[in-house]
């Protein structure tokens, strides 16, 4: 496995290997079993697999934990390699932005709700640093995981918006045995925040039955927002709950669509977000 740390390596190194398949997996490190599932669906795809270890400044608002957010190089390298990895890429902020960029990339469409409206600014940051990883990687795959499925939603309409010649590969959330979605953010949870997050999912799993036996999205944004109110206890505060039609992210649900039940729980040192697809049957 290759460890590359500047735009010029990078170049050359795909200069070097021309034609093959490449994938790429975007991440902010302190990988997990999430990230190697991603690795591992983008090995299946291609000749060599591209990891970018990169904490975006770009995507966290002011208040938010961009210098608390964990970071671990070497163990990141060490399950990288492990994973089959062909090239890491790690640049740091200096070398992937330098100076104040002249240009700006602005996402009009899918972020005026859930995080994009809990966190203004954060996708404009995200589809810079992808746009920028496109650019850079030239990959024929890029692998995102729908446990941030309005990111996976914001990136395939970057995809349509700009032409980039790149699959988006959907992933599936990977949890923990109880439940949790796997998250770099869950070191940063106390004992008792652990114990009381795989809440979380268990009120999705509730909303997503009363979607699947003919509710309402409003019935079941209902259900999972009183299960969390009725169990937080004062651990854990609501974001949201809402509901869409996926991918295009608006309230207009369809007949036989598909439905993203999403949370967002602010817990005292760590932000988590969870979310369900849900398949609506044929006949409500
Ligand atoms: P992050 O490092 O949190 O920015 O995540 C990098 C990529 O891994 C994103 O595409 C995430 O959606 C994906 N990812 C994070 N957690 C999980 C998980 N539990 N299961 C599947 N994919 C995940």
């Amino acid at each position: 496995m290759q460890v590359i740390r500047t735009i010029k390596d990078l170049r050359s190194w795909r200069n070097e290997i021309g034609n093959s398949i490449v994938s790429l997996v975007p991440t902010m490190g302190y990988l997990h079993e999430g990230h190697l599932q991603l690795v591992e669906e983008a090995n299946d795809q291609s000749d060599y697999t591209v990891l970018s270890l990169f904490v975006n400044p770009l995507q966290f608002g002011p208040n938010e934990d961009f210098d608390k957010y964990p970071r671990d190089e070497a163990r990141d390298f060490e399950l990288a390699e492990k994973a089959g990895v062909d090239v890491v890429f790690c640049p740091t902020s200096d070398e992937l932005y330098g100076e104040e960029p002249s240009v700006q990339l602005i996402v009009t469409k899918r972020v005026n709700v859930l995080c994009g409206k809990s966190r203004p600014g954060h996708f404009d940051g995200v589809v810079t640093v992808v746009s920028k990883l496109f650019h850079l990687v030239q990959p024929h795959v890029a692998c995102f995981g729908l446990k941030d499925a309005q990111q996976v939603a914001v990136i395939e309409g970057l995809v349509a918006a700009l032409d980039f010649p790149v699959r988006i590969h959907r992933v599936a959330t990977v949890r923990e045995a109880d439940g949790l979605a796997k998250s770099s953010r869950n070191v940063r949870l106390s004992a008792v925040e652990r114990d009381m997050a795989p809440i979380v999912y268990e009120a999705l799993c509730i909303g997503k039955t009363v979607l699947t036996t003919g509710g309402s999205a409003n019935a079941a944004v209902e259900t999972v927002r009183n299960k969390l109110a009725d169990s937080a206890q004062g651990v854990f505060t609501i974001d949201y709950v809402e509901a869409y039609d996926f991918p295009s992210l608006t309230p207009d649900i369809q007949l036989n669509g598909e439905v993203l039940l999403a949370v967002a729980c602010q817990f005292e040192n760590a932000r988590l977000i969870d979310n369900v697809l849900v398949q609506l049957p044929e006949k409500r």
